[in-house]
């Protein structure tokens, strides 16, 4: 007989359900008038000291229980907050999310499916999700696609499909030291940080990323991008791919996504488009004009939780040729083989075989009940509202003698900087940061900068479908009166 008496079995669920059930309700309403009251309060402060220092208590040993810990949440947690979700937040590119995307997230927990494969169907609204994406890009329908943590990660799959599906060598088997000749990548100036790291990281060297001038408008030079490519050749070199910006990190710029296909093609190589933020503008029929030639991409990056207002993270990459993507990242050992008929080991689509992680979370599904809660249309429409605000906010900084613009504002984003008579870019720069940075302490609004030829510019991007006209207003009239203050 085997003994049972002195075996003390535990589990992690609750002992009391109902008090968990009550707990559960009461998270679902405190957050829901925090998100209505979100307009409120300041958009950022600054942590309290005393809030740092909670943060370094000892590794918990014994309960506190799931009341207690809560409440240590709304004491030192839920007050501080980064302030993405206010609707004065245009820092950076940051969506705020909704509400019913965060009750997703709370819904995906639960179920916690792992989504890097088996037959359950978590898988299945992770395709339904993709499919829509191609949908909304006007990407080819048979194009192959992967949810992922967001613009980075996706960049980072598509990258690595170009190098493996141009490379002339075995990449995966030998490594880069095989390769007979340099292979070579092309983007602009202001392509985005995230490129520079994929490319680091698939051993090509940063070096092999030519960054290519700009005209005024942000966009790539494409006759200096010829050029490039034609003495890299020369030298012995292999140019493989080319990145398109659709909508750039600093000024919303779009690159000429149609012209640098065409580039691709002749040239043979492969097509690139990061479209963090900017792919989406295809949800607009007014503004489809700027991602023409996206459609020719072999493929792209962009994010959902930035201009789609899904709760971080989630981006996706989309590759033209499933196999080529499939060949860049399949692996299959005999503990994960599958494509049976029948089972939980069923399905030959395992998403596994098409990124870098094996255990994959149900982003998805916050995704998938988001579009069916609003319908992509009124996506379409918020993102609209978002480029029209940032011409009404170009059109106030134009109209304030005291201000200055410092780019085109093509899409969605506005850089610009107070002015005083008689500052040098040094003394300016220094008086634009110090308007920021009280800005932001104020807790007023939260753009954020960047340098412009030299020139330090108070930047707003606007992914936010909380922000009104109004809110814009006080964004110019409190720069003008810090400014104002600050040179007295
Ligand atoms: C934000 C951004 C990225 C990186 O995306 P993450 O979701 O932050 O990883 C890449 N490219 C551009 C143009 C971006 O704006």
């Amino acid at each position: 007989m085997i003994p049972t008496d002195d075996i003390m079995e535990e589990s992690l669920d609750p002992q009391d359900w109902d008090a968990m059930r009550a707990l559960g309700h009461r998270m679902v309403d405190d957050i829901m008038s925090y998100l209505e009251t979100v307009r409120e309060r300041p958009v950022w402060q600054p942590i309290p000291r005393q809030v740092k220092e909670y943060m370094q208590q000892p590794l918990p040993g014994q309960p506190q229980g799931a009341e207690s810990a809560y409440q240590d949440f709304l004491e030192n947690i839920l007050p501080h907050p980064m302030g993405n979700i206010h609707p004065r937040f245009w820092g950076w590119v940051i969506g705020t999310g909704t509400p019913l995307g965060a009750l997703a997230e709370m819904l995906a927990a639960a179920m916690n499916p792992n989504l890097g494969g088996a037959e359950h169907v978590a898988n299945h609204v992770e395709g339904q999700v993709i499919d829509w994406c191609k949908e909304m890009l006007g990407y080819t329908d048979d194009a192959s696609g992967l949810l992922v943590s967001g613009g980075s990660m996706a960049n980072l799959v598509g990258l690595t499909v170009a190098r493996n599906t141009k490379a002339e060598f075995d990449v995966r088997g030998r490594g880069m030291p095989a390769a007979p000749r340099k292979m070579t990548l092309y983007g602009s100036v202001e392509t985005h940080s995230s490129v520079q790291k994929a490319v680091e990281l698939l051993g090509l060297g940063g070096d092999a990323l030519q960054m290519v001038p700009v005209n005024y408008r942000y966009e790539i030079n494409v006759s200096s991008l010829k050029n490039l490519i034609a003495e890299d050749r020369a030298a012995g070199y292999y140019p493989f791919c080319i990145i398109g910006n659709a909508g750039t990190v600093n000024t919303g710029a779009f690159d000429d996504l149609s012209e640098l296909a065409d580039i691709c093609n002749r040239e043979e190589m492969w097509f690139h488009v990061d479209g963090a933020f900017g792919a989406l503008a295809a949800l607009c029929p007014d503004l489809l004009e700027l991602v023409h030639g996206m459609d020719k991409a072999d493929s792209i990056a962009f994010d959902l939780h930035k201009w789609l207002y899904m709760p971080i993270e989630v981006g996706c990459a989309l590759v033209r040729s499933e196999e080529d993507h499939r060949r860049a990242f399949s692996l299959t050992t005999d503990y994960l083989a599958h494509g049976g008929k029948r089972g939980l080991i069923a399905g030959s689509h395992w998403f596994s075989d098409y990124g870098i992680q094996l255990s994959r979370g149900f982003r998805a599904l916050k995704v998938w009940l988001s579009i069916k809660e609003h319908g992509i249309e009124k996506y379409g429409r918020l993102i609209l509202q978002n480029v029209r605000q940032a011409s009404y906010l170009a059109r106030l900084v134009d109209s304030e003698p005291d201000l200055e613009r410092l780019a085109p504002v093509p899409l969605n984003i506005v850089c610009f900087r107070f002015m005083a008579d008689g500052m040098n870019d040094d003394a300016l720069n220094q008086l634009n940061q110090e308007i920021l940075i009280q800005l932001q302490e104020s807790g007023i609004a939260a753009p954020s900068y960047t340098t412009l030829n030299g020139k330090y510019a108070i930047r707003a991007a606007i992914t936010n479908h909380r922000s009104r006209r109004d809110d814009f207003n006080l964004l110019v009239s409190e720069v003008i009166r810090l400014g104002k203050k600050l040179i007295k």
